[in-house]
């Protein structure tokens, strides 16, 4: 459990003289779901978007096993196991959910993709049974040729899900899974994602449902103007006077 896996060392980053990180210190342990909160405009995605390799720190780094990722591009950071399931679903209405399935297996095996050489790609039995057997674990096994259009709010996050774990993660960001989500589908979410856990599959999860944070976190970091304001455990994070004051005006902690 000591083992950390990605280390985000002193990174600033700022957007037109507005400092949206800075000196951000974070470690993320083999097996832990690590959960970043804070505010909005904290930072959080912007974090995120760093270990991914979208945007460049202005300075510090980022090491994820061991590798200093600072200066990779997205596809091989990607490459190395970093997946992230994106705030914005990400899908292809136009293709069923096994295809949306299939199509970042084969971008991740070929480097590159282009829908239209999807399209006319009949898919390989081998890709088909991985993404088929990733929906059924997903509850999605009875759907796979729907569109992906047809979807309710909650299966889409269910096939996005199913996107990011096809890619063979050995960390997972998530960017607030059940943002939007009626409370069913939010209490169905932190069910997979526990499943998820169980797997020991290492997970960062910015959330903002505190109920959805204190389910599944070892362990938080708050985020407040930039700027890592207290990190620990989630029954030191609830008593921290700091976090309940970052959080005045929004909603509870
Ligand atoms: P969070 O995800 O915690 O809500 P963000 O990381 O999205 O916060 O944003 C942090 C701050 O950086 C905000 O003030 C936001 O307006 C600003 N910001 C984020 N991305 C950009 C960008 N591409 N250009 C300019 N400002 C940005
Ligand atoms: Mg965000």
């Amino acid at each position: 459990m000591d083992n950390v896996v990605l280390h985000v060392a002193d990174v600033h980053k700022s957007f037109a003289g507005l400092h949206a990180l800075s000196d951000i210190d974070l470690s993320v342990r083999e097996g832990e779901t690590h959960a970043i909160i804070g505010p909005n405009g904290a930072g959080k995605s912007t974090l995120l978007n760093v270990c991914i390799g979208r945007l460049k720190p202005d300075s510090g780094h980022v090491v994820f096993d061991g590798e200093n990722l600072t200066g990779k591009q997205p596809h091989q950071i990607n490459q190395l196991g970093v997946v992230r399931v994106f705030q914005t679903p990400e899908i292809f209405p136009e293709l069923s959910i096994l295809e949306n399935v299939m199509v970042p297996i084969l971008a991740k095996r070929d480097g590159s993709f282009k829908l239209n050489w999807f399209k006319r790609f009949s898919g390989e039995a081998e890709v088909r049974d991985k993404a088929s057997s990733i929906l059924s674990d997903l509850g999605l096994g009875s759907m796979l040729q729907h569109d992906a259009s047809s979807l309710s709010r909650g299966d889409k996050r269910r096939l996005e899900l199913a996107m990011g774990l096809s890619q063979d993660p050995r960390l997972l960001l998530l960017d607030e899974p059940t943002a939007g989500m009626a409370r069913h589908d939010t209490n169905a979410t932190i069910e997979l994602l526990k499943d998820i856990k169980a797997t020991g599959m290492t997970k960062v999860i910015i959330e903002h449902d505190m109920h959805v944070v204190f389910s599944l976190a070892d362990r938080i970091s708050v985020l407040a103007g930039g700027r890592i304001i207290c990190q620990g455990t989630p029954e030191e994070v609830k008593a921290d006077p700091r976090v309940k004051e970052a959080y005045l005006g929004e909603e509870q902690v």
